[in-house]
């Protein structure tokens, strides 16, 4: 088939939810991708941040493939292997106080346990999000992203969340009720402009959700599992939340959501569970993805190309760039003009890249990605900026 007929096929037979690019990928390696004439991009997606461990990395595809003749589904109410290793492994790796994990399928629902879990901890009910953030669009987590346009089709939403101003404690202190359960932000919004929240103002959330008794989830799907320069974000700013979401990059790319807790997060049985949650071949995944980040160091990698991507791309000096903010390799520039025609324009010079908002070009690529490769991009951004 030519790439028109499988471009003919999605869009007759997907629901059409997404704004495709002009692009059939077949194959990746690394953090490359091939489409289906033949040519090569340097993948600055990764899957939106998917990709952590380079596309088909021969580890985890050595242990999907031996997972898959042993064992391939096993709900929950029975032990596994594999999930024993896994939730022990993913506590040794988080925030020290974070002891329980709820493994589910997406970033998505690793968000929808958060808020189920702290209504039921504290039997209240409202939720405290940030203007800009993004947690998903499943209901319950479409309810705390902030994006109107995403929400307005599918009201009335889950009531009681209220969003605020990032980084303005004066409005999260007005915001608290006594009927208030959770504070729950990104620590980087990823979606809503790659933005690091100011780090007195997450010391000061979380000393006072402290003194408030209600529960600070951080949301760590896009920013976890290296893509910082750090594990977690959390540890760029020594918080150690209550709840913690993670998904994306967890599994290698294997669809996998993991919401940690503390020991005081309480949820009753049977209440919150999922088919497909901590299934083994996920979990093999998984662990194998976790081996090769840490065998690898591709988070202290992170952190360095991330530097080294941000000094060149700063060198560009173009009157085109308003703003570079990065931390590791999670990467937006604002530009003083839409960002959407540059998608295109780095494709043709063999590059992808995302949006984060309508004037940001986001760089989320793999974290094996070489100097050589930032090089390339950076090369191919300067030309397409002038
Ligand atoms: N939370 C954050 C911070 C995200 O960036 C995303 C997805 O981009 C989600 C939640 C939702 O994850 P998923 O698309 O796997 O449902």
């Amino acid at each position: 088939m030519k790439k028109q007929d499988y471009q003919k096929l999605e869009d007759t037979y997907e629901m059409g939810t997404y704004p495709k690019r002009d692009i059939v990928l077949v194959s990746g390696s690394g953090a490359t991708v091939k489409d289906c004439e033949g040519r090569t991009y340097i993948d600055c997606t990764a899957g939106v941040g998917v990709a952590n461990v380079g596309h088909a990395n021969p580890e985890v595809a050595k242990a999907l493939a031996d997972q898959s003749k042993k064992l391939i589904t096993c709900y929950s109410i029975f032990y596994n292997d594999k999930r024993a290793e896994l939730v022990k492994k993913l506590v040794e790796i988080s925030p020290k106080n974070l002891k329980k994990v709820f493994l589910s399928n997406s970033g998505a629902e690793s968000v929808e346990a958060a808020i189920k879990f702290a209504r039921s901890t504290t039997g209240k009910q409202e939720i405290i999000a940030m203007m800009r953030g993004f947690h998903g669009k499943t209901m319950g987590a479409l309810s705390t992203t902030w994006t109107k346009d995403y929400q307005e089709p599918f009201a009335p939403l889950m009531p009681a969340v209220k969003h605020i101003p990032a980084n303005n404690l004066e409005k999260l202190e007005s915001a608290i009720t006594e009927n208030t359960a959770a504070v729950m932000l990104e620590l980087v919004q990823g979606e809503g402009g790659v933005r690091p929240l100011d780090k007195e103002f997450i010391k000061k959330v979380r000393e006072l959700t402290k003194k408030k008794k209600i529960i600070m989830i951080v949301d760590e799907v896009q920013t976890g599992f290296g893509r910082t320069g750090k594990m977690f974000a959390c540890e760029h700013y020594s918080v150690e939340p209550d709840i913690m979401c993670c998904a994306k990059a967890i599994a290698g790319g294997i669809p996998m959501g993991a919401t940690l807790c503390t020991e005081a997060i309480t949820v009753p049985k049977k209440s919150h569970t999922t088919t497909f949650g901590g299934s083994p071949l996920a979990c093999a995944a998984s662990l194998a993805t976790l081996k090769y980040i840490k065998d690898n160091k591709l988070v202290e990698k992170s952190a360095k190309n991330g530097e080294y991507f941000v000094e060149k791309l700063k060198a560009i000096n173009s009157p085109k760039i308003r703003e570079i903010r990065a931390m590791g390799l999670m990467i937006g520039v604002e530009l003083k003009e839409k960002s959407g025609p540059y998608m295109n324009l780095l494709a043709e010079k063999g590059v992808l890249a995302l949006l984060a908002g309508p004037t940001v070009v986001r760089f989320l690529p793999p974290l094996v990605i070489t100097k050589e490769q930032i090089d390339e991009v950076v090369k191919a951004f300067e030309e397409v900026l002038s």
